[in-house]
């Protein structure tokens, strides 16, 4: 196991739930009872419909690059060494959009609306993040 070198997420309240989830190799978001609506970043109140009723229910975990930029310049001591990476936002199939980064396709051959699906990178012992990989051919 290696121990990121990064900021990493403070786990607590519904932060502490997401990434829970995710260390268990599960991506969930909120989903409203009432109308079904699935929203990210976590909020108690849904948008759509008014209702304070909600659950984590379990995404697809597979979706489409929406945008991204490539980062030239760390603007952490962190990232350093990582530059020139793409900061991704994926859209995943329940219409959620979640910044992450797609690990295994360089900067430069990334494009809007490439398939990717989900992973998990172990960045401590608490915490694994959700990253994306290009889907695979069968996965459609
Ligand atoms: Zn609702």
């Amino acid at each position: 196991m290696t121990e990121a070198n990064f900021p990493l997420p403070v786990l607590e309240g519904h932060s502490a739930d997401f990434y829970g989830y995710c260390k268990q190799g599960e991506l969930r978001f909120q989903r409203c009872t009432d109308c079904q609506a699935w929203r990210h970043v976590p909020r108690e109140l849904c948008a759509e419909c008014g209702s304070w009723s909600w659950e984590w229910a379990r995404s697809s975990g597979k979706g489409e690059v929406f945008t991204f930029t490539v980062v030239g310049r760390a603007l952490h001591p962190a990232f350093a060494e990582a530059v020139p990476y793409a900061a991704t936002v994926v859209e995943l199939e329940e219409g959620v959009r979640l910044l992450s980064k797609v690990t295994d396709v360089p900067p430069d051959e990334l494009e809007i609306g490439m398939k990717v699906e989900v992973d998990f990178e172990v960045a401590s012992d608490e915490i694994s993040l959700p990253v994306f990989r290009r889907a695979s051919a069968s996965s459609d």
